[in-house]
């Protein structure tokens, strides 16, 4: 792997981490005719897109009810039961992470409610191009559902080895969590379709009764590649979106309490989803980024995705960075703001919880990221790109608006007028003051 040195340097560590290039403006204006088309025409531009882009042609959008309770029924059993409990342990987690609603009594007879209401609809997007993430099924659905989200529905690449339906394990993981409204279309277009729905301005291109149509949606989630992350950019403000989850990444900081096994083993972990995934390892120990490159050598060659494991390690965006000691590792881990984080070193617990800036933290030699992946109950679709800096992994809120509710009686709202009128007349806004005094039969100036 590429070494950064950093030792003797106490340089500002913004920026010093490379990441892939990955050019979301240029795609958005790569996929802009895609989505446009969808808007404007609906199925027929989907149809166009999924054959042009996936190599499939679609005869109709929704899964059939019964493709999905057969893929339940053919669903390998230890896959089945590991779902099972990934579903469990999300559920456990998202719902203490509900909101209640809370009144704050301001004034003597006035009040502030904060409402959480979740949205109406959502579309959650399973990736299906490198691999068919049946994991991120539960992610994406488990959060929504214990929102309160009335309408959830799933859209996932069409599979030629799968008659042109979605990942036979993707489509059993929405029937065990009891999703029946699922789409086999897949990257821009159908982050299009959810957004606008797939009957088109144009009425003449859409099929007619009987054709099982997708409704547009409030929030789109869900992880994807650039086309999908171009498709959400663009999509936002017409919709809702979750923060831009692309190219997967593990930052770790180490010191030499760490197994070189482990630490190799969890950079492979992530390096095999995408050959644009980032694994960076950080430590004060040369004796450790020595140990895991030779790790590396011997445990890449024995991986299933070596290629693109090997691709993915051989990036820029991938290293070895060697600090003096933890804290500058930590200066560097922060700035960084990886999307999964492991720390593995001494009191690794309290290096966690002084850690500003990641997706999500793994701490200690237990705690590896691939467990975060399928069945630590925490969620796995979190923000790259540094976009932890500003955002957080998808969970309940997610899904919720808070709002507020505002209820002053008389007394309350006279005590305040002079307050609202001196603000307004400050802000050259009279009207604003007017719209309390006039209750008052001009007895407040
Ligand atoms: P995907 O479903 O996101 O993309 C596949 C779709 O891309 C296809 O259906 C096709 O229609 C479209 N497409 C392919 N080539 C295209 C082109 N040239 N132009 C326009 N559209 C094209 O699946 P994927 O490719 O496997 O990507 C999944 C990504 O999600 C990976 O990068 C992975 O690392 C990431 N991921 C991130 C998280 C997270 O939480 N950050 C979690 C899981 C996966």
């Amino acid at each position: 792997m590429n070494r950064i040195d950093l030792r003797g340097s106490r340089r500002d560590p913004r920026g010093l981490l490379p990441r892939a290039q990955l050019d979301v403006a240029q795609a958005v204006e790569k996929i802009r005719p895609v989505v446009e088309a969808v808007r404007d025409h609906g199925y027929a531009a989907i149809r166009e897109a999924t054959e042009r882009f996936d190599g499939v042609r679609l005869e109709r959008l929704r899964v059939p009810a019964e493709a999905i309770t057969a893929a339940e029924k053919t669903l390998d059993p230890d896959v089945r039961a590991a779902l099972l409990v990934a579903i469990e342990r999300a559920r456990k987690v998202h719902a203490d992470q509900r909101r209640t609603d809370v009144t704050t009594q301001v004034v003597p007879g006035g009040t502030v409610t904060e409402r959480w209401v979740p949205v109406s609809r959502v579309g959650l997007y399973v990736p299906g191009g490198l691999a068919a993430l049946a994991s991120t099924v539960v992610m994406n659905v488990v959060p929504a559902q214990e929102a309160g989200v009335p309408s959830l529905v799933v859209a996932s690449p069409p599979q030629p080895s799968n008659g042109g339906l979605p990942d036979p394990t993707i489509l059993g993981a929405c029937a065990l969590l009891g999703i029946t409204e699922v789409y086999g279309v897949g990257g821009a277009q159908a982050i299009a379709m959810l957004g606008y729905g797939s009957r088109g301005r144009d009425a003449a291109d859409t099929p007619g009764d009987g054709f099982e149509h997708c409704a547009p949606v409030d929030v789109i989630t869900g992880p994807g590649n650039i086309w999908v992350t171009a498709a959400k950019r663009l999509l936002q403000g017409t919709v809702g979106i979750d923060a831009e989850a692309g190219p997967t990444e593990i930052a770790i900081l180490a010191d030499d309490s760490a197994s070189p096994v482990h630490v190799a083993a969890d950079l492979i972990s992530q390096a095999e989803h995408d050959p644009l995934a980032a694994s960076v390892l950080v430590t004060d120990s040369p004796a450790l980024a020595d140990a895991v490159d030779a790790q590396l050598v011997v445990q890449v060659a024995a991986t299933k995705h070596e290629s693109r494991v090997r691709e993915s390690l051989a990036g820029k965006q991938s290293g070895i960075v060697l600090v003096d000691d933890l804290e500058q590792g930590l200066a560097v881990v922060d700035d960084y703001a990886a999307e999964h984080l492991e720390i593995q070193t001494r009191g690794a617990r309290e290096l966690a919880m002084r850690v500003r800036n990641a997706g999500a933290i793994f701490v200690g030699a237990y705690s590896p990221v691939s467990l975060g992946d399928y069945a630590a109950g925490s969620n796995h679709v979190l923000p790259t790109a540094g976009c932890a800096r500003h955002s957080s992994g998808l969970s309940v809120q997610s899904f919720l608006r808070g709002i507020h509710v505002i209820e002053y009686d008389e007394a309350a709202l006279r005590a305040s007028a002079p307050h609202v009128v001196a603000l307004a007349n400050a802000e050259d806004l009279p009207g604003h003051g007017q719209a309390v005094t006039a209750r008052f039969s001009g007895d407040v100036s």
